[in-house]
């Protein structure tokens, strides 16, 4: 890519003639005239990156520099590729900066956002290493970051009674099944903040009669975030764990936690092929009108008398 002028992109020659595009308010402009991105994914598709040598964005934002972000292409589409939610510091994911993830995302005008996870299995039915989309979560927890908080408009409560997008939903549950007819019915994924540990037997069997599929620490967060910028936001998860396998980790069987490594590589490859499958139905989806999810940060913008935890046809001031 050529260098554009003042005001304009500048691209970085970097190791192995890679190059990287810095962004920041003065030439988001010219950026985002020049990107086509308007689909992003959170995740870590390693070969992916291996073999298509995507190129690195260093964005300045109001909340810091974001150093994960490239942009990548399959199929002709262009997509914004977010690296995982840590950066080189390791910690419990209540720590984790979600803010400035959604930042770059709202920045660089993206309008759909796909979320990855890692997460165990609860129903004792579950199979470890097949990906699948949760159609509803639970927080289980607080939960601290939003963007509902800091505006001129007061504080506003987000309407997370759905908390995806429907018509992104339908098209991940397509890519993952073939049609969302021939899906499970539900997945729900509860969300612990920040709670790194593994579940006693006692709460594997609470949470699958409380009608949980899969558990883990980042979805809430994310989703509401999403929510809150009225982005388009779905996810997909992997299981790296179930009844068989915890049976053997729990006698130390070192084969078991080796699979479970092995479950973790394969179950992001397999989440990233359902991503790509999704991308062109995805990067179609601003022209639909069967949501509302752009609403949604309208509605938290907007000045009211309610908080907002009722659905929209409730809303007597809307
Ligand atoms: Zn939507």
């Amino acid at each position: 890519m050529a260098e554009t002028g003042e005001g304009g992109m500048h691209p970085v020659e970097g190791i192995r003639g890679t190059r990287a595009i810095f962004v920041h308010p003065d030439n988001i402009r010219q950026v985002r005239q020049r990107l086509d991105a308007r689909v992003a994914v959170i995740a870590r598709p390693d070969d992916f990156m291996a073999h298509t040598d995507p190129v690195q964005l260093i964005i300045e934002t109001e909340a810091g520099v974001h150093l994960r972000c490239y942009l990548a292409a399959h199929g002709g589409q262009e997509f914004l590729l977010i690296y995982g939610r840590v950066d080189r510091r390791r910690r419990t994911t209540e720590g984790l900066n979600y803010t400035i993830t959604q930042r770059v995302v709202d920045f660089l005008g993206v309008e759909v956002l796909i979320g990855t996870f890692i997460v165990g299995s609860v129903q004792p039915n579950a199979v470890a290493g097949e990906v699948v989309v949760p159609t509803d979560l639970v927080g289980l927890g607080p939960h601290h970051q939003s963007i509902a908080v800091d505006g001129p408009w007061g504080f506003r409560t987000v309407d997370m009674y759905w908390p995806f997008c429907d018509s992104v939903k339908n098209i991940l549950l397509a890519a993952r099944y073939g049609s969302p007819v021939a899906a499970p019915a539900k997945c729900v994924y509860g969300t612990f903040h920040g709670w790194p540990r593994i579940e006693t037997a006692a709460e594997l069997d609470l949470y699958t009669r409380q009608g949980l599929d899969v558990v883990g620490q980042t979805l809430d967060p994310e989703a509401t975030l999403a929510k809150e910028s009225g982005v388009h936001y779905g996810a997909l998860a992997v299981p790296v764990d179930d009844e068989a396998i915890r049976e053997q980790l729990m006698v130390g069987a070192k084969a078991a936690q080796a699979e479970v490594n092995d479950l973790v590589a394969r179950g992001r490859a397999r989440m990233f092929d359902v991503f790509l499958q999704a991308l062109p139905a995805l990067s179609k989806l601003p022209d639909s009108q069967r949501c509302d999810c752009p609403a949604q940060a309208e509605r938290r913008r907007a000045r009211s008398e309610h908080m907002y935890y009722r659905p929209r046809h409730l809303c007597v001031d809307w």
